[in-house]
């Protein structure tokens, strides 16, 4: 009885769905008709009138079944998109067919929608009162000269009677610089230093409402927050009432700005403004970065869009520092360089002096400004270094105190527009003792009262929290409060950002882009897991709330709680000396232990989800947390170790693989799994057989493993989605083994365990080349390096040559550090003392060329796929300095691009800013950072060096570009860390290398600040740092059907990427999740000026427009709001009902419930 009526329903679903096709089809045809007039007229006028009666039948129907047809028509929507973007294909059996056979189904030219180009093809237009700071270095002598008292600056003057009419406000601004993590670990600051100062806060402000002090990194305050009792709890939120206290910025941390990506920077952003918003219900307005080691305006554009107003900035070079001062530019509307609306404007104050101490922040002069700095009164633990101590406030030299303190405040206020000057009072770690409280507040306080109250001097004196500043700054340059768009004419507007940043003389902090590589690429490797593991939890959460019986031992809340503790360490690293690269010795190795429990926990949740979404019966659903159902297939063993890959025991049963594909397009890409023997086949979820290579694991450079091999092959598995393979034992036609050839000059080689493999070593000379449907390379059989390579598209071929270089440090006293990059001249090539083993592989799936060095193995490999990962040359380098003295060593590529000296870098993975390298410059200041780009391009080409690890980089030569792989300095640089970098690991990175013809370029290009990535850069890029995550059923899990899971209904657009997918925390106790998401996106700005051939892309662009109600296959999307970044602002439009439509470059966030 239940059978047929199930079966009715199901045969009047397809009924609908059929007659749904044909309407649809008559829509799409309309369509092409109205685009294409020629089209349309092929159709017959009594075909049309057919389908006209097929649509007056399909309303009647749609009347009676509303309720069916809305829920089929998902999926005939979804039908209908797997048939144009061609997933309609069930398996990749179809497309295996070799080299040049693969993908058929992909459209050979990417349509792209003509107006997506516009954007990127827009002519710049500079702004009146517009610094682009391009310009500036243009502009400036990077000369040195001495200040005087204001040793980077000039003597400042001022006329007394300037304050008469309109007196000069002054915000002095208690803070206390916390850096989670540096000298010490974050656990032992807090011990220490932080929690003290938090309670001694609670007390001091109490004593007094005029009283001031705000705070930044949530990491601290929400450790502390979590010792203390309801009662200090209470006596905080009134503090933040009454305005006594502000938080600044709320991030999780002070981030760093160079090496960051911008995942990350959202992420740790994202998780402190959370907890505020649960925990203190405070929205932060104002951002305050003393410390971070240069400017990026990704971080502008990110608080911008978390729904700042003001923003403060500190470490600029000093150069950039006095033109602004003189120029009166040191605040300004930062915008971003592509904005052409005015809609990312933030007010930003930068600070004019060396540094964000007390000598450096009350006006020009240190000596003076210290012995306002009331810790360092005599008998204390510090003094000042210009020997003059601080004197407590008395009766008797109070006024004479007090004109000394407000010359100094006078003569900053003639750096800025306003009659308002901003004095911060902090230092790192301050106010830990009453005491200090005590007579910082007090001697200050009579400071204030004095000042106040003599009208002839014309000034207001106060505490005062970053936003009180802005606020007050605000009203006096006209401002409007809000700072929503209205610009005032009295701020000047810029664009660019603050890279690459000295503090004096030629010390650039250009080593850091650098320092500690091991940690970057851990970094990033843990942004990778945990961006798969937040949209999987999101996603599989969604579907089990849609079944409805909630299976009671899914891990939700477990792995919730796994999820929180991975963003917050991934959030605590991304602290200004945590990927930076800048913390004492054991400091690093804290960091990397919290990456590491991370990936193993976000690897976790992974697994978990991936078992609950690829399950054929979801009844049969069982946790078993001792035996998890999947396994990763690559275990890391320690922190400070390289992830290996498992061998996975293959046997006659079928053994199933289930790879996740976490980028945003539907997508084939090579899996590599270890297996236990070179005899397996692989099959598809229906059992069509797949071509595989075998190759070997070579564990020393010439002597490979018998009990494991690699197995390769392509796997095609939808956006988001999880795709299911089998492994098993036999012989295979499809699987075919790798061919090596060896070469040493000099002869002397021996192979071994190789037995499987064909292996010949040529005593002649012979030339090495490997190939692809794409590409073709030539390696120098002496070098073992690249040297030039083929365009197949039209057989051009280029200059790229490879090499290793050299960098020492000076002689002089100042040398190399963890920050600074004090090089002693060019580099020196590399030469290895004895000449490199070269071992060539030649397989069905890659080609690659590995050569041994003693410092570096280095490996060049082509997929042999046509589309995206066959366009580029994939490149790996495992690097060992371990045993060199003052050595950075640095990978530099030659090609014959006439490039001159302009090249471009991104800014923490979101956009792409252009460089210059400067002759009059020292070489360290041309050196920036790179987190997942750089290229160089003439008129009708473009060489682009995508990383999978933040590294600084340059372009010294036309040309020509490098970046430092590692760097092992055995002397402290002096700017407080107190050792050198002497940790080194051995490090694994790896880069793709993609050289692109130029369509003719736009006229105007050699002066444009703006410049963008192809779109199938971009997707290269995403490919390289996303790579596809293969998972292997357990041994001992019980057979049971799996099925492919396809969370999207097709492939976003192709300029659309999902930057997150987060669930959201429960308000209730316990910190489980919510039945909510944030969903971020991000549209990429991309250059349309490039062939569109071959890119094996399966998605188009629209211009910007989603679908979101249609984005999930079978869920329902019940709520969706927009909301500011973090998820602090719902703006006044509330719900969105279908389309959604994002400007090019944009992020939004989405607030989402499915189900
Ligand atoms: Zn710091």
């Amino acid at each position: 009885m239940k059978l047929s009526r199930q079966f009715t329903v199901f045969g009047s679903a397809i009924f609908c769905v059929v007659v749904f096709s044909l309407y649809l089809m008559l829509d799409h045809l309309q369509l092409d008709h109205t685009k294409n007039p020629g089209n349309g007229e092929r159709l017959q006028n009594g075909q049309l009138l057919l389908l006209q009666d097929k649509i007056d039948r399909l309303e009647r129907l749609l009347a009676e079944n509303n309720e069916i047809i809305a829920n089929i028509r998902d999926s005939v929507i979804n039908l209908r998109e797997s048939v144009k973007d061609g997933r309609g294909m069930p398996d990749s059996g179809n497309f295996s067919q070799g080299g040049s056979e693969l993908l058929p189904s992909v459209p050979l030219v990417l349509p792209i929608d003509k107006g997506d180009c516009q954007f990127s093809a827009r002519l710049y237009s500079k702004v009146a009162d517009g610094v682009q700071m391009l310009d500036i270095y243009d502009l400036l002598s990077f000369d040195n000269p001495d200040g005087g008292v204001w040793k980077q600056g000039y003597d400042i003057t001022y006329d007394e009677s300037e304050w008469d009419n309109e007196p000069l406000q002054v915000f002095v601004v208690p803070h206390s610089h916390n850096d989670p993590g540096w000298i010490k670990t974050f656990d032992d600051y807090y011990r220490d230093q932080t929690q003290h100062i938090l309670n001694n806060m609670v007390v001091k402000l109490h004593e007094d409402s005029r009283r001031k002090f705000i705070w930044s990194e949530i990491s601290y305050f929400s450790k502390w927050w979590d010792n203390i009792d309801e009662q200090k709890r209470d006596a905080v939120r009134s503090l933040v009432s009454r305005g006594q206290l502000e938080i600044a910025t709320g991030g999780w941390v002070m981030p760093d700005e160079a090496s960051t990506h911008y995942f990350a920077l959202i992420d740790q952003l994202l998780e402190g403004h959370q907890w505020l918003e649960r925990n203190l219900g405070v929205k932060p307005k104002t951002g305050w970065a003393v410390d971070p080691f240069g400017h990026s305006s990704t971080q502008a554009y990110l608080l911008k869009q978390a729904g700042f107003s003001n923003m403060l900035i500190q470490r600029v070079h000093y150069s950039v520092k006095k033109h602004f001062s003189i120029q009166k530019t040191l605040e300004f509307f930062w915008r971003q360089n592509w904005d052409q609306d005015q809609s990312t404007d933030i007010l930003c104050h930068m600070m004019p002096f060396y540094s964000y101490d007390v000598p450096h922040t009350c006006g020009p002069d240190p000596k003076i400004c210290c012995q306002f700095d009331f810790k360092r009164l005599p008998g204390g633990r510090i003094s000042c270094p210009w020997r003059v101590p601080p004197q407590p406030i008395t009766d008797s030299n109070i006024q004479q105190r007090a004109v000394m303190l407000l010359d100094q405040y006078r003569k900053k206020s003639k750096l800025f527009r306003t009659k308002v000057v901003l004095a911060p009072l902090g230092d790192d770690f301050r106010y830990t003792e009453a005491l200090e409280w005590d007579q910082q507040f007090h001697n200050y306080q009579r400071l204030f009262d004095y000042m106040n109250s003599h009208p002839e001097l014309h000034v207001k004196a106060q505490f005062g929290t970053i936003s009180d500043y802005f606020e007050a700054m605000r009203k006096a340059a006209g401002v409007d409060p809000s700072g929503a768009s209205a610009v005032a004419p009295s701020l000047p507007i810029l664009s660019g950002d603050f890279f690459t940043y000295a503090d004096r003389d030629d010390h650039y902090w250009s080593g850091f882009f650098t320092s500690r590589p091991f940690y970057k690429r851990l970094d990033r490797m843990l942004e990778s897991y945990l961006r798969a593991a937040e949209i999987l939890y999101s996603l599989a959460l969604a579907h089990i709330q849609k079944a409805g019986d909630k299976p009671s031992d899914f891990p939700a809340v477990e792995n919730y709680k796994l999820l929180t503790a991975a963003r917050r360490n991934l959030g605590l690293f991304q602290h200004h000396d945590a990927i930076t690269g800048t913390g004492k010795d054991w400091v690093v190795v804290d960091y990397g232990t919290r990456l590491f429990h991370s990936i193993l926990n976000v690897k976790r949740v992974i697994v978990d989800s991936a078992h609950w979404l690829v399950l054929g019966n979801k009844k049969a659903y069982n946790h078993d947390p001792s035996n998890p159902f999947l396994q990763m297939d690559d275990v890391q063993p320690a922190q400070d170790s390289l992830p290996r890959k498992t061998v996975l025991k293959v046997g006659a049963q079928p053994r199933p693989v289930v790879v996740h594909n976490p980028t945003d397009q539907i997508r084939v890409s090579a899996v590599t799994v270890y297996v236990n023997t070179p005899r397996v086949r692989v099959l598809t979820a229906q059992g069509q057989s797949v071509s595989a290579q075998i190759s070997a694991v070579w564990e020393g450079t010439t002597q490979a493993s018998t009990e494991a091999y690699q197995l390769t092959f392509f796997a095609q598995v939808p956006s988001l989605g999880l795709a299911v393979y089998q492994l098993v034992e036999g012989a295979e036609l499809r699987t075919s083994e790798a061919k090596y050839v060896f070469l040493k000059q000099g002869g002397g080689l021996s192979v071994s365990g190789a037995e499987h493999f064909s292996v010949s070593i040529p005593q002649e000379p012979v030339s090495v080349s490997i190939e692809n449907p794409h590409l073709q390379l030539w390696i120098s059989p002496s070098t073992g390096l690249l040297e030039r390579l083929k365009l197949k598209e039209d057989g051009s071929e280029h200059q790229v040559k490879v090499e290793f270089m050299w960098y020492g440090t000076t002689s002089s006293k100042d040398k190399s550090g963890a920050y600074l990059f004090l090089p002693d001249g060019e580099a020196t090539r590399y030469s290895s003392s004895q000449p490199p083993v070269i071992r060539v592989t030649k397989g069905p799936v890659y080609s690659e060329v590995t050569t041994t060095f003693t410092h570096v193995t280095h490996t060049v490999r082509l997929y042999n796929i046509k589309g995206t990962d066959g366009q580029a040359v994939e490149i790996f380098n495992t690097v060992d300095i371990r045993g060199e003295i003052n050595h950075e060593i640095a990978m530099r590529i030659t090609s014959d691009l006439n490039s001159q000296d302009r090249f471009f870098t991104d800014l923490n993975g979101f956009q792409v800013q252009p460089r210059r390298t400067l002759a009059r410059l020292p070489l360290q200041a041309n050196f920036y950072p790179i987190s997942t780009m750089m290229y160089l391009q003439d008129s009708s080409r473009r060489l682009t060096l995508l990383t999978a690890q933040s590294l600084g980089a340059a372009s010294l030569k036309s040309g020509q570009m490098e970046v430092i792989l590692d760097r092992r300095l055995n002397q402290d640089d002096n700017r407080g860390l107190g050792q050198g970098v002497l940790d080194n690991k051995l490090t694994a990175n790896s880069f793709r290398l993609l050289l692109e013809k130029r369509l003719p370029a736009v006229e105007n290009e050699k002066i444009s600040p703006v410049s963008y990535p192809s779109l199938l850069s971009h997707t290269s890029e995403m490919y390289l740092n996303h790579p596809l995550i293969p998972m292997a059923m357990s041994l001992g899990s019980a057979t049971m059907p799996l099925v492919p899971f396809s969370p999207l209904t097709s492939s976003v657009p192709c300029d659309i990427h999902i930057v997150n997918l987060r669930t959201i925390q429960s308000k209730e106790e316990g910190g489980g999740p919510s039945d909510q998401a944030a969903l971020i996106l991000h549209r990429k700005g991309f250059d349309c000026g490039f062939s569109n051939m071959n890119t094996g892309l399966l998605c188009t662009t629209t211009r910007g427009k989603v679908n979101l109600r249609k984005l999930f296959a079978e869920l329902t999307v019940r709520g969706m709001t927009p909301v500011s970044l973090t998820l602090m602002h719902t703006p006044q439009s509330g719900q969105i009902q279908q389309e959604i439509s994002l400007k090019p470059m944009e992020i939004s966030t989405y607030r989402l419930q499915l189900s």
